[in-house]
């Protein structure tokens, strides 16, 4: 796994040196680099300058020359006087850049192989190739006459005068001539068949004398001594002109006298090529290719713009030092490319990272991360696209007991389990389905399709999902429950999904499997969202009040107690059925500070009464979980001055299923008190008696579903056993509901304590129970 990633890494770091490798010798050969090539060499040339020998000397036939001699061809007499002149003045060597091929003027000759007759054999003539218009190529050499007292040597330059004129030929072995340079410096060692001229040479340097001034006018005579000379034309007439490196357009002779002075200094030049920078580059890439992990492209172009800086000083030092010249232009490409190609890559890393990020986001918005079904948002558009081809289905799942596997479990067992549903679900549906919530899978379908076929799918998809799920060696059981809502073409997918939540809802509340969307249902919900928000603002505005119902000892017919009972009388609604906002305030917690504001009010009234029986109180098992009901308790009875003996605190079965080892001290902390416990509605929740032996209770109000149909047998046997049981346990009971005359006979014959119920009153004021009068005697 690691080798293979390495080696392809090793290989991709491969891949753009050499693509830019192939780039550059695919421009370097066409031809491209030529220029820059010249340029680098020129600028390297300026800076190997040296000045020339100083042995050699250029006469110059310029412009100014022919017109003081008037015509051209010159008469053969001006170049004998100027053969004459030089050789008066004491010079070594003369060549004479000039054709002598032909026969001139009978005189003319004459006087000239006269003169070189006197020049004693110090002279060099041009020798020349030339191509003819057929095609053949011509050796013109001077005459005969002329040749006995000379030499003559190759002037050729093979220069076309758009190039760049580099070298001179060395000589024509096959005739036996020699060049001018070869003849100028005969020590030196001749090997090529060419001799490249080393511009680092100041050609600028070369003494210039013109054939004018040497014959009619003015210049210094000490010039010539010992100097080896040619004489040549330089006048732009003439047009023997080249293009050279570093100096420019310069005349053919002085392109003699750099081949000379190239000699003279043992400087030919050897052009290495591209052969160096490509095996430098080929070492560069081999580098790169070796290293570990990639180089980012800021520090690579420092990298690059040194070796490009150390490859042109090298190439300068090989040419002061060596005489040697190479391309490196090629090479500099290469390193450029480089660079760009990181860049390119760096910047294609990039956009692929935003690329990716933005496909993922895009994902994610319609997609759930965890399970890979649709998100709620692909949902609406599926329905949306129904919606408007007809009409649509959708339908809820809700995976009960997700929540709890989950706490027990642990995210991960949860997470599997939601991953497994959603699998069992595309296979059963053969689509994907969307998780619109932890717990809540969905899916559409067209209105098409027909209501039986809707019900056996939501059937088959209910025993498929529950199944159980083998997780981590864990086996869940999730309980399932179904909402649907139908819509026609008109509908608008949101209103569909919130129908099927509200159809869910429903579902949970009343503890169903399946509910489909009835719209009394939103009407339920929205009467609830109304009773809830003016429930909120009940208790600031002091629309709850107390009614007391009376308790009765069964046998004297004596008022025991009273049961304190809510009423909220309310500005919008009207007045409120506990029964209705009991559970909605237990719901929203708003029972915690309502809970508070029964016990405080009932103790003070109470305790105001002058009277000294029971006082009993509900209490919702939301206050116990959800606040502190011992201080509670304590500030209602330090506050009213009511002695814990006389208060009875209902709890229901509910409070008692869960075996709270919290709620079960804090019972036991009340009870210390002084407070007694009586367990209301006794018969109707669904916990086993087996908790009424350890729980600290002191009273059984037995529940007056029991009490109301009596006398009947069945009824009957209930209450009669729950007596039974209760005095068995040491608990006193109450029997609610009592309406007849006969049901409390038979109570109080069955030996029932005290009877609560219609029989004996109403919940009612204070002052029709006559306590209030009471009270205000006392006042
Ligand atoms: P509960 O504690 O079992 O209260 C007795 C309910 O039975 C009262 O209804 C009462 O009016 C009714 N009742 C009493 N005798 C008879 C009878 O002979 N025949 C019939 N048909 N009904 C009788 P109410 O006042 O509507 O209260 C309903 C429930 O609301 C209470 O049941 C109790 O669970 C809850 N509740 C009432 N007030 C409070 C309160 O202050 N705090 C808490 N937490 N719950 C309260
Ligand atoms: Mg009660
Ligand atoms: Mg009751």
């Amino acid at each position: 796994m690691h080798a293979a990633g390495s080696g392809t890494s090793s290989f991709s770091a491969l891949v753009s040196p050499t693509v830019a490798l192939l780039i550059a010798l695919i421009l370097a050969w066409a031809g491209v680099l030529a220029p820059l090539d010249q340029a680098l060499q020129e600028m390297r040339f300026e800076a190997s300058d040296r000045p020339a020998s100083g042995e050699t000397l250029f006469v110059e036939i310029d412009s100014k020359s022919l017109q003081d001699v008037g015509v051209w061809p010159w008469p053969r007499q001006v170049h004998a006087n100027v053969l004459d002149r030089l050789m008066q003045l004491g010079v070594a060597e003369v060549v004479l850049d000039i054709d002598f091929s032909t026969a001139s003027t009978p005189e003319g000759d004459l006087a000239l192989e006269q003169a070189l007759e006197r020049a004693g054999g110090y002279v060099f003539l041009a020798a020349f190739q030339q191509s003819m218009a057929d095609g053949t190529v011509v050796l013109n050499v001077p005459l005969e006459r002329f040749a006995t007292h000379s030499e003559p040597v190759l002037v050729n330059v093979d220069g076309d005068g758009t190039g760049l004129l580099r070298s001179v030929p060395a000589g024509l072995p096959a005739a036996g001539i020699r060049s001018v340079a070869a003849a100028l410096v005969p020590q030196s060692p001749i090997s090529r068949a060419a001799i490249a001229i080393d511009y680092g040479i100041d050609l600028r340097s070369i003494q210039r004398v013109s054939v004018s001034d040497l014959l009619y006018g003015d210049f210094n005579h000490t010039l010539f001594a010992n100097k080896q000379v040619i004489v040549g034309a330089s006048a732009i007439e003439l047009r023997d002109f080249f293009r050279v490196p570093r100096f420019g357009v310069i005349p053919g002779p002085l392109v003699q006298l750099a081949a000379t002075e190239t000699l003279k200094a043992g400087r030919p030049i050897s052009d290495l090529g591209l052969a160096p920078a490509l095996a430098i580059a080929l070492v560069a890439i081999a580098l790169f290719a070796s290293r570990k992990g990639r180089m980012s492209t800021a520090p690579l172009a420092w990298v690059v713009l040194g070796s490009m800086l150390l490859m042109e000083v090298a190439a300068w030092l090989v040419l002061r030092e060596r005489h040697l010249t190479l391309d490196t232009a090629a090479f500099h490409v290469f390193a450029v490319l480089l660079v760009l190609i990181s860049l390119l890559h760096e910047r294609a890393m990039h956009w692929r990272q935003i690329f990716r990020q933005q496909a993922r986001l895009a994902y994610l918005a319609s997609h759930d991360a965890v399970t890979g079904a649709h998100s709620r948002q692909a949902l609406l558009d599926e329905l949306e696209g129904y919606l408007s081809s007809g009409g649509a289905s959708v339908f809820l799942v809700q995976l009960g007991r997700l929540d709890s596997t989950i706490a027990a479990l642990g995210h991960e067992v949860g997470d599997c389990v939601a991953v497994e549903v959603a699998q069992r679900l595309e296979k059963r549906l053969g689509s994907k389905p969307a998780r619109i919530a932890n717990d809540v899978f969905a899916w559409s379908l067209p209105k098409e399709l027909r209501a039986e076929h809707q019900i056996a799918l939501r059937r088959s998809v209910s025993a498929c999902l529950d199944e159980p799920y083998a997780v981590n060696g864990h086996s869940v059981v999730l309980d399932t429950r179904f909402a649907s809502s139908t819509m026609d073409a008109a509908g608008v997918g949101s209103e569909l999904l919130r129908q099927a939540e509200v159809a869910l809802s429903e579902a949970r509340r009343e503890n169903l499997k399946v509910v489909a969307y009835t719209s009394e249902q939103s009407d339920r919900i929205n009467d609830r969202r109304m009773r809830d928000i003016a429930l909120r603002e009940a208790l600031g505005r002091e629309e709850f009040f107390l009614l007391y119902q009376p308790q009765i000892d069964l046998r004297s017919g004596d008022l025991m107690g009273v049961e304190a009972l809510v009423r909220w009388q309310s500005g919008s609604l009207g007045l409120v059925s506990p029964a209705d906002f009991i559970p909605l305030a237990e719901e929203t917690g708003l029972i915690v500070n309502l809970g508070k504001w029964i016990l405080v009010e009932a103790c003070t009234r109470a305790a105001r009464w002058n009277w000294d029986g029971r006082l009993s109180v509900n209490v919702s098992s939301i206050q116990f979980r959800r606040s502190d009901m011992v201080t509670t308790v304590r500030q209602a009875l330090e506050q009213s001055g009511l002695p814990a003996n006389r208060l009875d605190l209902e709890l229901t079965e509910s409070l008692l299923v869960d075996d709270d080892p919290a709620i079960l001290s804090t019972l036991e902390e009340l009870r210390q008190m002084g407070v007694s416990l009586a367990l209301d509605d006794f018969g109707t929740g669904y916990s086993s008696l087996s908790y009424l032996s350890r729980l600290p209770i002191d009273k059984i109000k037995i529940d007056q579903s029991f009490v109301r149909p009596l006398p009947e047998p069945n009824n009957e046997a209930i209450v009669e056993t729950i007596v039974l049981m209760a005095r068995r346990l040491s608990m006193s009971i109450v029997a609610e509901g009592i309406e007849t005359a006969e049901q409390r006979d038979y109570l109080a014959a069955l030996g029932c304590q005290v009877g609560q119920g219609y029989l004996f009153g109403r919940p009612s004021t204070p002052k029709s129970l006559g306590l209030e009068a009471a009270e205000t005697a006392a006042a």
